[in-house]
């Protein structure tokens, strides 16, 4: 009869789509019996353990969507290595607060000092705090656009640059944009702007973005949506990626 009850149970907690708690049946019962939890810690481990069961697949799956190059965590972050990096400010983004209205994040610095690093780790949060978010590199995202407006059909590729919560360019300004390149990803900028967070990296002071873009009222045009709502992180210490390099002692002290 028991067998019968245990086979319900199951096909019950399936149907609710507790599938975590249905998959460890055994395991959950068996440890009950051993440890007599009241009614009541039973109900609150079993419940808690899908939810965190849901909590993780979201992640994961949220993870996937994002398309990040690799993973990277603000834990794994040596703050201490970059002192010009505000870790109190790192840790409020990293709650994704800012994309409530909308806010942008801009980080600026040389190649190496952890900005793709941190729109990662950023990112990440985000997810974690409920938020989607796509990453993308400024050459793919450009040319996508630019590929999307040759073929007609850039407004569907805008919708999906407009649709996650929070959108992380990454690597603003390696190469200089033809002009036309700069008026699509205007657009785009125009089109989150209020409505949707940047987290943008890049290489380059404002002071470049002229050159940058080509053009210099484009580049006006696009930082003042950015800079509207922002907040800005600027990096200014030596490249992570040298440090042991130079440790090693195959590059100078002035490297
Ligand atoms: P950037 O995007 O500014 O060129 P990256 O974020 O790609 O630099 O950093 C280069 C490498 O160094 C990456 O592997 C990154 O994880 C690591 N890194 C950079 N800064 C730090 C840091 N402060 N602590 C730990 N790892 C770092
Ligand atoms: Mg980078």
């Amino acid at each position: 009869m028991s067998e019968v009850v245990r086979g319900r149970v199951e096909e019950q907690l399936i149907r609710l789509r507790l599938n975590s708690v249905a998959a460890r049946l055994d395991a959950v019962l068996s440890d009950a019996a051993r440890k007599e939890p009241t009614y009541l810690d039973f109900l609150d481990g079993l419940l808690r353990e899908e939810l965190d069961a849901k909590q993780k697949r979201r992640i994961a799956m949220a993870v996937k969507i994002a398309h990040f190059p690799v993973m990277k965590t603000l834990e794994e972050f040596d703050f201490k290595f970059q002192p010009s990096v505000d870790g109190k400010l790192v840790r409020e983004l990293a709650t994704g607060r800012f994309l409530a209205q909308a806010e942008n994040v801009l980080l600026f610095g040389p190649p190496g000092v952890g900005k793709t690093h941190l729109a990662i780790a950023l990112g990440r949060g985000v997810i974690e705090s409920g938020f989607s978010t796509l990453f993308v590199t400024a050459t793919a995202l450009l040319a996508a656009l630019a590929r999307a407006h040759a073929e007609g059909h850039f407004a569907e590729q805008l919708a999906f640059y407009a649709k996650p919560k929070l959108l992380i360019i990454d690597e603003l300004g390696y190469l200089p944009l033809e002009r036309t390149t700069a008026h699509l990803f205007f657009q785009l900028v125009a089109r989150r702007y209020e409505r949707g967070s940047i987290l943008l990296t890049t290489n380059q002071p404002v002071t470049e973005w002229g050159q940058v873009f080509g053009d210099e009222t484009i580049a006006a045009a696009i930082l003042d949506r950015l800079l509207h709502h922002s907040h800005t992180l600027v990096i200014k210490g030596e490249s992570y990626r040298l440090k042991s390099k130079k440790r090693a002692g195959l590059l100078g002290r002035d490297h």
